[in-house]
């Protein structure tokens, strides 16, 4: 077995890590995670650490479940591998492909299988400009999409995404991609000095995504995408009027609407679905993480019958697949995965027990110093750092507040995620109301550090 030193000595030599500035890791070293349990990760020393970010947003129904386990074992002694293009297919992916569309929303009867968010996204491209395509509207092909977003990191999915730091890096966007202004919290609080209530800023943020469509001309405009709670771009829940505007608009101008569900979807907003929770009627979405409560890779789209039907009787051969659409494995803990939400009510109990609750414990945290505001929705929440909480200042971005709290947060044996100056929390949906106390708990502490560090 080898040390943490020798494993951190092997990592900096060979590995090379998604999002990761390889200066500061190494002077930090890398902390190496060994096992898991419930809502709990391990250390390779021996520390136990809180993941009140589910992985990635993706460990739904926490670490160390056996039945998703055995369902990967069981299939892959039956058949590990077989492809859907030989035209062949698999009981394992019809039969989760059956179970995706029964929990969609009305509408949804279709699914086609990826591996990664990412993959379903640049999908979603593809098939929004075969959908227009076929219908004699090649015209159609601008995808709006919104600034602060995530959507992926494919050369299409970033660009979809509306992070300004990795459009720098290669040029990105592609063309036929523009982005609209989003009911973000900051821009709110120029709404409110403006006079704004937040329904009338939600109305106001949809209305970029109207001008936006009028100033490119309707007959160009092949879909609009977002998430439902924007997650990565620092847990954003928009005003209630937001989502009801911007279906009108793409009812009104006949554009597609994909809902981007990679997290909002399987439970985290309390439905199954984060359109359900925010009222929206999508023609397209996108899905993974949470499927296989990042077991194993999946992704993939629910394609609305809209979309659906053309594709099918018009359609001829869609040139587009992956190796691995429909992977038995994946699909068998899909399957056992989805059971076990099912079996442990986990979608009601986020909606009527562990959300509210989480909302609330949140809540006591805005007396402290450092804390200008709370958000949440479901089991997706950010805490706001502010320099002045009474009048919401921020931080100047060179003091890295956010990143200082998340250090104090790993220190203390919690794991956060800091988008700027926003301290995000979206714990695996199995925690209970106990755990939730404890987390809150560890998260006063790593405030109470961040402050003292500050103020130093
Ligand atoms: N869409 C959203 C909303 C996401 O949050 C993510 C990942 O965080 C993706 C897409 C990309 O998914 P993946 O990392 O599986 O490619």
């Amino acid at each position: 077995r080898r040390t943490t030193r020798e494993w951190q000595a092997a990592d900096a030599a060979h590995f090379l890590h998604p999002f990761t500035d390889h200066q500061a890791l190494a002077s930090r070293g890398v902390r190496v995670i060994t096992r898991g349990e419930g809502i709990y990760v391990w250390d390779s020393e021996g520390h136990r650490i809180l993941d009140a970010m589910s992985g990635l947003w993706c460990v739904n129904v926490g670490y160390g479940q056996p039945a998703l386990v055995e369902a990967a074992a069981r299939q892959m002694t039956q058949l590990p591998y077989y492809n859907a293009f030989f035209q062949t297919t698999t009981p394992v992916a019809v039969a989760l492909a059956e179970k995706l569309a029964a929990l969609a929303p009305e509408g949804f009867q279709h699914v086609f299988f990826t591996n990664s968010g990412s993959e379903a996204n640049d999908t979603n491209l593809r098939l929004v400009r075969r959908y227009w395509d076929l219908l004699g509207q090649p015209e159609r092909r601008v995808v709006i999409s919104r600034e602060n977003a995530y959507h992926g990191s494919t050369l299409a999915a970033a660009s979809l995404g509306g992070m300004p730091d990795m459009h720098a890096q290669g040029g990105l966007p592609i063309p036929g991609i523009v982005h609209v202004g989003q009911p973000h919290q900051w821009a709110h609080r120029d709404g409110a000095a403006r006079g704004l209530d937040a329904d009338a800023f939600g109305r106001l943020a949809a209305q970029w995504l109207e001008d936006k469509i009028l100033a490119l001309g309707p007959k160009t405009v092949a879909a609009f995408i977002a998430e439902p709670v924007q997650g990565a771009g620092g847990v954003i829940v928009p005003p209630a009027s937001y989502w009801p505007e911007v279906q009108r608009i793409c009812d009104r101008y006949d554009i597609l609407l994909i809902s981007d569900e990679v997290i909002c979807g399987f439970g985290r907003t309390g439905r199954w679905w984060g359109c359900e929770t925010v009222g929206s009627r999508p023609d397209l979405m996108t899905f993974a993480k949470g499927v296989t409560s990042g077991y194993v890779p999946l992704g993939g789209v629910m394609v609305g019958e809209r979309v659906a039907r053309v594709l099918i009787e018009r359609g001829g051969e869609f040139e587009h697949g992956f190796t691995y659409s429909g992977h038995p494995v994946a699909c068998a803990v899909a399957l056992a995965n989805l059971a076990l939400i099912e079996e442990l009510d986990l979608v009601r109990r986020v909606r009527e027990d562990t959300g509210p609750w989480l909302a609330e414990r949140l809540a006591t945290l805005r007396d402290h110093p450092l804390v200008g505001d709370v958000q949440s929705c479901g089991l997706m929440a950010a805490v706001q750092l502010a320099r002045e909480p009474r009048t919401g200042a921020a931080f100047d971005p060179a003091h890295a507040v956010g990143m200082a709290c998340r250090r104090h947060c790993f220190d203390g044996g919690l794991v956060m995620r800091a988008v700027g100056d926003r301290m995000i929390v979206a714990p695996p949906l199995v925690i209970t109301r106990a755990e939730i106390d404890e987390m809150v708990g560890l998260v006063r502490q790593a405030l109470d550090r961040t402050l003292e560090e500050a103020r130093a």
